[in-house]
């Protein structure tokens, strides 16, 4: 068996660019679907796997490790995060769609089965831009309030928000105000038995970081996500001990190394490893492994398009510190129809039971891919008021 060909087809979905990955084999309606989004950086992702097929061509797709090796390995550069993370994550995760195929079998089934009944969902909400800090009065933050409602009506028994706003490296008590009055307002508005997350996106220093985790920490978040530059491990890990809310991140990482370094230091509670960027189903399979050995939980990321959920989801039946997973239910309306998945999330609750399908368990309408090319993203520009460049 061989693979013959491998292809980047790219969908344009509002905000981001979904760069699917079908790899094609000699034998005959046998393809993997793999995903490799990665926004604002598309037309990269799309050279870099085409540089990495070439390694491939010719190669057998069941020896999906042997390949992984030859990807990270040969060429001798290791890569950059493109190709390093992202273009070998959107070929493995497509491999192991194969070897499913094969097999007859889910992915979950081929890591050891299923290691439990469902998995949960969260939403995010978003906010959190400079401009809602502007134009909002501190003491009047109950939009998060209605967002976290409407969370709840939808379903969802945890949510996200952004209620941390930009802030330059050192600000007064304003933005801290702002975060706490948000916050607080979901709290109000959904009661106890709903999980809140807070994403800081990685944007306040250490010592803002450190400042919003004191203010929310009344509010028992489920938890408080990249309070800053994830580059800053012994920051986050100052964090993580000067308060009892759980701190999560690793959404940036790429790799086992970068991970080990974040579980060393005791950094973290959650890691949050994306799929689609870390090094595929193959890379994240042993970051879970090693995170288990400090009973850390995983909470993949997961905005991207729909393989990267039906990798996260097969990762999780199959993962026993899984505790929760990232979705994306309205980014666009035909999200559905680019899509037949072998999964069922159940609307009450949402929750996910388990593919029964092979490999990954969905197909990809590659007409209606055909309809949403590639446009180029909308450009990110964060600068803080004085002009100087901000984090978005
Ligand atoms: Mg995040």
């Amino acid at each position: 068996m061989k693979i013959t060909a491998i292809e980047t087809q790219v969908c344009h979905a509002r905000m981001r660019n979904w760069v699917f990955v079908k790899i094609i084999t000699d034998q005959p309606g046998l393809w993997g679907w793999g995903e490799a989004t990665l926004e604002w950086h598309t037309r990269s992702v799309v050279g870099a796997i085409e540089d990495l097929s070439q390694l491939l061509i010719g190669e057998d797709p069941r020896r999906i490790e042997h390949l992984w090796q030859m990807m990270y390995r040969q060429h001798f550069w290791h890569g950059n995060g493109i190709v390093r993370g992202t273009a070998i994550s959107g070929i493995d995760i497509a491999l192991w769609d194969i070897l499913g195929k094969i097999h007859g079998v889910p992915c979950h089934e081929l890591w050891g089965g299923r290691v439990r009944d469902y998995i949960r969902l969260y939403c995010h909400l978003g906010g959190g831009k400079m401009e809602d800090f502007y134009q909002t009065r501190p003491d009047d933050a109950s939009r998060f309030g209605e967002l976290a409602q409407k969370a709840v009506e939808d379903g969802f028994t945890a949510f996200k928000s952004m209620a941390v706003p930009e802030t330059m490296p050192l600000e007064g008590l304003q933005p801290v105000y702002y975060a706490e009055a948000c916050v607080k307002a979901m709290r109000d508005a959904v009661g106890d038995s709903i999980d809140i997350m807070v994403d800081c996106h990685a944007r306040p220093s250490p010592r803002m970081g450190m400042l919003f985790a004191k203010a929310l920490e009344p509010y028992g978040l489920y938890f408080f996500e990249e309070p800053c530059w994830p580059e800053s491990i012994e920051d986050i890990a100052l964090i993580q001990r000067a308060v009892k809310t759980p701190i999560a991140s690793g959404e940036r990482l790429i790799g086992i190394h970068a991970f080990r370094e974040m579980l060393e230091h005791r950094a973290v509670s959650v890691i949050q490893p994306d799929i689609t960027h870390c090094g595929g189903l193959s890379e994240v399979r042993r970051i879970a492994a090693l995170a288990e050995a400090y009973k850390v939980a995983v909470a993949p990321h997961n905005p991207q398009g729909p393989v990267s959920t039906a990798a996260s989801i097969e990762f999780g039946f199959a993962t026993p510190s899984y505790v929760i997973c990232e979705s994306v239910h309205s980014d666009v309306p035909w999200r559905t129809e680019v899509v037949s998945e072998g999964f069922t999330v159940e609307e009450k609750g949402r929750i996910v039971r388990p593919n029964t399908r092979p490999g990954l368990g969905i197909d990809i309408d590659e007409s209606v891919v055909k309809k949403h090319p590639f446009q180029q993203e909308v450009l990110q520009r964060t600068f803080y008021k004085d002009g100087s460049v901000g984090d978005w």
